[in-house]
């Protein structure tokens, strides 16, 4: 049977699925279904030659019962309203699960970056910001990066967010968007938080089964942030990389590709291919390919039920944002192979976004010991907690995963009522 989910149906899927497990009352399931509020703008910008593109903005607020909303901004043809919805939910579990108090929201816009100048980006970026208005705020909703934006969009944003804020209030503000450059109140470790966390879980997950990291093989989909700082940081446990996938082209190398020569090679190429030291492969033979450890960490709905029967490693950790449908998933779990779901595996971002939002509140800077530290902690406890209810539960991780989300928000929400 061919899978036809679009991202949305599938968040909705598998949120069902956690929501049966644990009787959730009918009356959240309801609220939960829904994202709170959205918001989608066109806006012009005017182009280097002088014309005026009309571009698609989208802001999606799931629920904020656990604190502000709180997710990353993309720049991505794809976006759109359901796919921004489906992450925005996930955002809503993800934040719960690691117990940190912010809700869930996503967005961007619809936009081929690769298409535009670095100054047409600033000006779509800074009308965008402006458009949001104060659909965005430091104590309401904070984004972050997320595919094809960082710390320079960050820092545009910021700087057009504050220019709508009186002087003397500015200040005050800066915490309405995380992922900053260090100078403009960003966090030590949040550029490699996300790949920090991939990896201090795939720890955990080897030291449960005494696993040994020494020459374990992976293979990544995606060298932006998350794929090569996930495949940097295995480097010194003495793991080797044996294949590789982006938008450009697909390589492999069984005698091992060094992370931090390609992440240079990247840098100054814009992708893998044509990468000298591994040779160039079919896209449908790298997901085939001889290794233990996959790290999905570029976009959604990847490993299908095409895909999952290729795969021949042992646990899939899953950096990016869905790349696992509920078919493959099925898949996965049939074949015995282990999936760490995104909701936790990628957590490690929104986590030291929410240490850079709370180090901006008290004026303080930690350093990278006291944040890896933390991150790593925090990491570790949701891991184990999710563990023992999948345990309870007989379910998978990813279920687990959403029972300790869906657990601690009704929780709230009995607590606190329906207003009026
Ligand atoms: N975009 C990242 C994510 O999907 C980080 C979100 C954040 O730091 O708010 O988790």
């Amino acid at each position: 049977m061919a899978e036809k989910l679009n991202v949305h149906e599938m968040a909705l899927m598998q949120f069902h699925n956690a929501a049966d497990a644990i009787n959730l009352s009918a009356d959240i399931r309801r609220i939960l279904e829904k994202p709170m509020n959205q918001f989608k703008v066109n806006f012009p910008v005017k182009m280097d030659d002088g014309h005026i593109q009309v571009f698609q903005g989208y802001r999606m607020q799931h629920n904020n019962v656990l604190g502000p909303f709180k997710g990353g901004l993309r720049y991505h043809p794809t976006v759109n309203t359901a796919e921004s919805i489906a992450l925005a939910m996930w955002m809503t579990w993800k934040s719960a699960l690691v117990d940190i108090p912010f809700g869930g929201a996503k967005g961007g816009i619809q936009i081929d970056p690769s298409q535009y100048s670095k100054g047409e980006i600033e000006r779509v970026t800074r009308r965008f910001t402006y458009a949001l208005g104060q659909t965005i705020g430091p104590e309401f909703d904070i984004p972050a990066p997320d595919v094809n934006t960082n710390a320079q969009t960050m820092a545009w944003i910021l700087d057009t967010y504050l220019l709508t804020v009186p002087p003397h209030e500015r200040h005050a503000h800066i915490h309405v968007v995380t992922g900053k450059p260090l100078g403009s109140g960003g966090s030590e470790g949040r550029d490699k938080a996300t790949g920090q966390g991939v990896v201090y879980l795939i720890e955990e997950w080897a030291n449960d089964r005494a696993f040994p990291l020494k020459n374990a093989t992976y293979m990544v989909q995606g060298f932006g942030n998350v794929g090569s700082w996930s495949a940097r940081l295995l480097k010194p446990f003495g793991a080797k990389m044996v294949a590789v996938q982006d938008h450009t082209g697909s390589i492999r190398n069984y005698k091992g590709i060094d992370p931090d020569d390609l992440y240079q090679y990247v840098q100054s190429t814009g992708g893998v291919k044509d990468y000298p030291q591994a040779e160039a492969i079919d896209p449908d033979d790298f997901f085939a390919s001889e290794a233990d450890i996959f790290i999905p960490a570029a976009l959604s709905e990847v490993i299908t039920e095409d895909i999952a029967p290729k795969l021949k490693v042992k646990l899939v950790a899953e950096g990016a944002n869905g790349p696992t449908t509920p078919h493959g998933d099925r898949i996965l779990r049939e074949h015995g192979v282990s999936v760490i779901p995104d909701v936790l595996c990628n957590a490690g971002g929104v986590t030291v976004s929410y240490f850079e939002w709370l180090q901006n509140k008290r004026s303080e800077f930690w350093d990278i010991e006291e944040v890896d530290m933390k991150l790593r902690r925090r990491l570790t406890k949701a891991y184990r907690h999710i563990t023992n209810i999948a345990k309870q539960h007989d379910c998978d991780l990813r279920t687990g995963a959403y029972i300790a989300a869906l657990l601690r928000i009704e929780n709230t929400y009995k607590h606190r009522g329906i207003f009026p």
